[in-house]
């Protein structure tokens, strides 16, 4: 057992006893990195100097006696949507290469405050838009479990970098899956927390109704601790709620009697994958073995979800991208005849294609024509879904479901088919239309053995419930112990 195969909950003890130095675990973590790196591919950025820096500084608090934090000496990865001071932020795209922030997210402030040690960039699909991670401009992601296959996006630099044992821990952003789904894909543990509960100050926006910043990790004892330092009222974000601070690890109870789950089984009738299916089942037969009563329940209107959402999220998204114009920053082109030009050749040549046809489709749904027909009939869509969900929590602790339809596909296999890519986040995305929290753990594995993630949605603001049931179901199944062999 090497240090970089222990969980944040495992090396904190060490380091705080002094069994080990914080130089050892980054020593151990950049070794990982040095040898595995290559084949998986997660990174964009490694911030080795300032995590040195950081782990000395660290260190000499520890040996003067002082606390350094519920984090602290934690070597941890952060995808590169979140901007960190002087370090590049690209959001995988050409149009940012060269973005270097002057401040650090408010999730960063917190990480750091919690002793946590930033140990690279991770890399994801262009401005967070993808299942896969192919989009990034810069390289692919390779799933640990399978080098052929998708590690999921577009937190997919995230998952796989915690997959592979080359973070302890990471932080991503989940829009319409975008932690959840990776993390099914890698066997990991992803949190999408409720839209509000984590600020998403100094977080490149995507679509802004739909965004949140969430934890990806080894276990869920890890999620209750990252989630203890990144949560929390923010003032520099105007959505962020200002509620009393809980710590998460007291929901750490391995106790599911009596707990009620719900499932919408007319919503996994269709187009799941046999697999995919049958761990589903075996999952919720388990928890059932320990206690829990499931219960049938109806989402109706899960099934527009995915519509709702490409029709909310480009529309955001093709707003919040009008300030890469080549001129406030980002990518400039070098030749122009006059301003429009400028504004269409920086624009044209620093976006890639997934980002350009959510620009487009983004315009024709918010434009005047259409507005009423899509974006106003979505908006209406997304209050049915926020009901629906509402009632059935009435019968229901939390409601659980697949992660995904199938497990991770080929390198590939869908980037021709961008309509069968959206199809992957038909189980996630309910969640972020209705901004509730959502969980995703590792449940099983396929005959070819690439992993399956078990989601459990829960009311807003009830991460309490979804760590108790997530908690209970890893502590009895023990998925989470698997490692790819790389
Ligand atoms: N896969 C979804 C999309 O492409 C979700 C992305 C995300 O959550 N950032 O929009």
């Amino acid at each position: 057992m090497e240090l970089y195969d222990l969980t944040v909950h495992e090396i904190r003890e060490k380091i705080k006893s002094k069994e080990v130095t914080i130089r050892e675990v980054l020593d151990s973590v950049y070794s990982r990195i040095d040898s595995v790196e290559n084949k998986i591919k997660a990174y964009i950025t490694l911030t080795k100097e300032y995590a040195y820096v950081r782990a000395d500084m660290l260190q000499n608090k520890l040996d003067s006696g002082e606390d350094i934090g519920i984090l602290g000496g934690v070597p941890i990865a952060i995808k590169d949507n979140i901007c960190i001071k002087d370090v590049k932020t690209t959001c995988a795209s050409k149009m940012l290469e060269n973005f270097v922030p002057f401040y650090d997210a408010t999730v960063i402030e917190r990480l750091e405050a919690s002793g946590a040690i930033i140990i690279g960039k991770t890399n994801m699909d262009e401005f967070a838009m993808g299942s896969s991670t192919e989009s990034s401009y810069f390289e692919k992601t390779y799933n640990p479990w399978d080098l052929n296959r998708v590690p999921g996006g577009s937190s997919g630099g995230s998952s796989a970098a915690v997959s592979s044992d080359m973070a302890f821990a990471a932080l991503g952003s989940d829009t319409g899956g975008s932690i959840r789904q990776p993390a099914a894909y890698c066997s990991t543990v992803g949190m999408k927390p409720t839209y509000g509960l984590v600020s998403r100050y100094g977080v490149v926006a995507f679509a802004s109704s739909l965004d949140q910043v969430g934890p990806l990790t080894k276990d869920v004892t890890d999620m209750a601790l990252v989630l203890n330092s990144i949560v929390g009222h923010d003032t520099k974000d105007t959505t962020s709620v200002n509620l009393e601070k809980i710590d998460y690890t007291k929901c750490l109870v391995n106790d599911v009697k009596d707990m009620v789950i719900g499932l919408p089984i007319s919503f996994i009738k269709d187009g799941v994958n046999p697999e995919v299916k049958k761990a589903f089942e075996n999952s919720l037969n388990k928890l059932k073995e320990l206690g829990a009563n499931v219960v049938e329940i109806d989402l109706d209107y899960a099934k527009y979800a995915l519509s709702t959402y490409y029709i909310i999220s480009t529309a955001e998204a093709s707003s919040n991208l009008g300030r890469y114009d080549g001129i406030k920053f980002g990518y400039r082109t070098e030749k122009f005849d006059d301003l429009l030009d400028l504004y269409k050749k920086s624009r044209t040549e620093g976006f890639g294609e997934e980002v350009k046809r959510r620009i487009m489709l983004g315009t024709y749904v918010l434009s005047s024509g259409y507005y009423d027909a899509y974006y106003k009939k979505a908006q209406k869509v997304r209050t049915l879904i926020i009901e629906d969900f509402n009632n059935e929590f009435k019968k229901c602790d939390v409601i659980a479901l697949p992660t995904t339809p199938n497990t991770a596909f080929k390198i590939g296999e869908k980037t021709t088919n961008p309509l069968e890519m959206y199809l992957e986040d038909i189980y996630t995305v309910p969640v972020n239309i209705a901004g509730l929290p959502a969980i995703s753990v590792p449940c099983g594995f396929d005959t070819n053995n690439m992993p399956i993630g078990l989601q459990l949605i829960g009311p807003a603001f009830e991460e309490k419930k979804l760590l108790q049931v997530a908690y209970t179901f890893e502590q009895n199944a023990e998925f989470h112990k698997m490692k790819p062999v790389i």
